[in-house]
């Protein structure tokens, strides 16, 4: 027998979340396929995706992967909810990063990486700090090594591990600069052959969260992916998204693309921001690496822009931006479509 956990995007706001259902398949053995995994249901009416009356949605599966928190056969179905009708429900946005992508995805092949901040908690404090009071001020917890400034660790390898034997584009991981505080990306990794565009980007990201948010279960510990867990004198968490077209990735074209791209972006700062997630400007406030929700800034190296450039980049002179902007709470679907219909449309 084999089970699959079927995983989609409820209808809640302002930030969708997480949901899944198992499934018992018997299948005739190995590996399936996609189409092994056949449509579903589920009650729309307990989602924010239907009223009671005509509760039915669809889950249509997309991308699947290893669930390796299982012993054997288990699987990860990722789907797209759709009406009962077959079109794509309200609340996917996958199907409209699938319609840019058949628009401008062959022409631009565009690549993209997400570098997803999260805090973890214990009750209702960042785990590690103490309970009734503060850590020490920010300094030595990013890329920090031992107990008395790293707090987590065990689930964060737990989660590499998962990520790693289900076959996603973990790129890396690192302790943050807040106590409690992590990031992992999913993105591009020189590795000949593999897939880096944005929609399986998105769906690996959108895994990934899942897994963190599964393997938080056994810890009993809390996965926020808000922008500004902790008010104060404390880094927010940020979805900073890597970006580059095949021109960006070229000697030829390379920096010039990119600073083009970059004016796209300008013109089109007040929509990215409108799509980058709830609760922006309490975190885009100028302070703590970012750019004011207000301005639009680029620069090489800059950490206090809207977009970097990265330092290899302008050695090179060709290869990606980085947009600093998105929140932890952003939703990869709708980061990539923003990219992909800025960038690609206006070139
Ligand atoms: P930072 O220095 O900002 O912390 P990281 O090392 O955390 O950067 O993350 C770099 C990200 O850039 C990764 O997600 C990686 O996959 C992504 N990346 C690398 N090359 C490209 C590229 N050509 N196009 C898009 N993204 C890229
Ligand atoms: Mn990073
Ligand atoms: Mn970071
Ligand atoms: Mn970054």
């Amino acid at each position: 027998m084999h089970l699959a956990d079927y995983v989609w995007l409820d209808g809640a706001t302002p930030t969708q979340e997480l949901r899944y259902k198992t499934r018992i398949f018997d299948f005739e053995s190995g590996t399936p396929s996609l189409d092994h995994f056949s449509e579903w249901s589920f009650d729309g009416s307990s989602t924010n995706q239907a009223t009671g009356d005509n509760s039915d949605c669809i889950l249509q599966p997309v991308f699947f992967c290893k669930n390796p928190l299982h012993k054997q056969n288990r699987w990860v179905v990722l789907c797209e909810v759709l009406n009962s009708d077959g079109t794509p429900h309200q609340s996917n946005q996958r199907a409209l990063l699938r319609k840019s992508m058949k628009d401008f995805g062959a022409k631009h092949e565009p690549y993209v990486g997400f570098e997803q901040e999260y805090t973890l908690f214990y009750k209702d404090s960042p785990l590690g700090w103490p309970e009734n009071g503060y850590p020490a001020p920010q300094g030595p917890f990013y890329c920090g090594v031992g107990a008395s400034v790293v707090s987590g660790r065990d689930l964060v390898e737990e989660h590499t591990a998962c990520c790693i034997e289900a076959g996603l584009n973990i790129y890396g991981t690192n302790a943050e600069v807040m106590l409690g505080q992590w990031e992992f990306q999913i993105g591009p990794r020189g590795v000949s052959d593999e897939k880096c565009d944005p929609l399986t980007m998105s769906d690996h990201s959108w895994i990934a969260r899942f897994f963190l948010h599964a393997i938080s279960e056994k810890h009993g510990v809390k996965v926020s992916f808000s922008n500004k867990p902790m008010f104060g004198d404390w880094n927010g968490a940020g979805m900073h998204t890597n970006f580059s077209t095949k021109e960006m990735r070229t000697q030829e074209k390379g920096l010039a693309a990119i600073n083009e791209a970059v004016k796209h972006l300008e013109n089109n700062h007040r929509k990215h921001i409108e799509g980058y997630g709830y609760g922006l400007s309490d975190r885009l406030t100028g302070l703590h690496e970012t750019c004011s929700i207000n301005d639009f800034k680029s620069g090489v190296s800059d950490r206090g822009a809207s977009i970097r450039i990265p330092l290899s980049t302008s050695k090179k002179g060709f290869g990606y931006l980085e947009d600093r902007r998105p929140g932890a709470n952003s939703d990869p679907y709708v980061v990539s479509n923003l990219l992909v219909s800025s960038i690609c449309a206006g070139s």
